[in-house]
């Protein structure tokens, strides 16, 4: 088995887990109840990845930690 090939499949896998989840999911702030997206990028390197993470609301522009809801 190659292992070039193996990591390619995960990677394929992971990005997709990873697209799956933030377009099921957006973001509310808990500061003014704004609910927002941050994007697959930063959803993915970001909040997926470290698990707690302090995100800017991008409506009232406090850094706070972000509640999760399911579309
Ligand atoms: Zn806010």
């Amino acid at each position: 088995m190659n292992a070039f090939l193996v990591f390619i499949i995960l990677m394929v896998v992971l990005i997709s887990v990873g697209l799956y989840f933030s377009s099921k999911s957006h973001y509310v702030c808990t500061e003014c109840g704004a609910c927002f997206k941050l994007g697959f990028l930063k959803d993915f390197f970001g909040f997926r990845i470290l698990a707690q993470r302090l995100t800017k609301c991008p409506n009232c522009g406090e850094i706070m930690l972000p509640h999760i809801e399911r579309d």
